[in-house]
């Protein structure tokens, strides 16, 4: 099967378990996942399951990074901040729906093959860079949306209060065996959280999350 063929497949489960919002429908039919893993696993790159990205790391489940998005809810022309950039292959997603995406990743190696990925795609709008997510990046602040692609097992505070008003933070929080999916909106009197269901992601490293 042509990655095109396997894509337009994978699309298509996404419908199917629930993923409604077509601009994620449309990005995902866009971005070429098979371009985010090594050249071995490119058969694999449309099967609806994580996969090893080398340094213990994993590019997230599409329905996953389906869901994720759909949740963050954020528009054409807002900016998002992703910690563990990981692959690229979410940050990809975002900037594909015309989001402006900052991303941090504390695995240089990792950032470094992401960033030149990224840019040969075409996402050289994508800012990723080396260093700690657990702070956030007050730089680039305040935040639409923020997505944390790591296991924490609470909400880190930094990130959250990068976020503007109304804006959402989606992210997994539980411990090692296993996580919930969390929506946190920044409402005017306080947070607003809803559980979106189980999930299970690698260890964010650090003050949230566990020791390096
Ligand atoms: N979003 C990625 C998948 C991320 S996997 C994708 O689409 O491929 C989680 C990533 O978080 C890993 O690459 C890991 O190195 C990174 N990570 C772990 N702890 C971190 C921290 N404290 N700050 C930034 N990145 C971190």
């Amino acid at each position: 099967m042509t990655p095109d063929a396997a894509r337009e497949r994978m699309v298509d489960l996404l419908v199917q378990r629930g993923i409604r919002d077509d601009r994620v429908i449309r990005a995902m039919s866009r971005v070429a996942r098979h371009e985010f893993v090594d050249q071995r696993l490119q058969a694999e790159a449309y099967s609806d399951g994580p996969l090893p990205i080398g340094h213990g790391q994993t590019i997230s489940q599409p329905y996953i990074v389906a869901l994720m998005t759909e949740a963050l809810g954020v528009r054409a022309g807002g900016k998002v901040l992703e910690i563990g950039t990981g692959s690229g292959y979410q940050a990809a997603v975002l900037a594909e729906m015309g989001v402006e995406v900052v991303s941090i990743e504390h695995n240089d190696s990792l950032a470094s093959v992401a960033r030149r990925r990224l840019r040969g795609l075409g996402y050289g709008a994508v800012a990723v860079l080396c260093g700690d997510g657990n702070d956030g990046w007050p730089p680039e602040a305040p935040y639409d949306g923020v997505l944390i692609a790591a296991a924490v097992r609470e909400v880190p505070r930094a990130p959250y209060q990068q976020l503007r008003q109304g804006g959402r933070m989606v992210l997994p929080i539980g411990d090692e065996e296993g996580q919930e999916l969390v929506v946190i909106e920044r409402e005017a009197d306080g947070p607003r959280e809803e559980y979106m269901g189980p999930c299970r992601f690698v260890k964010l490293l650090g003050r949230h999350g566990w020791a390096k």
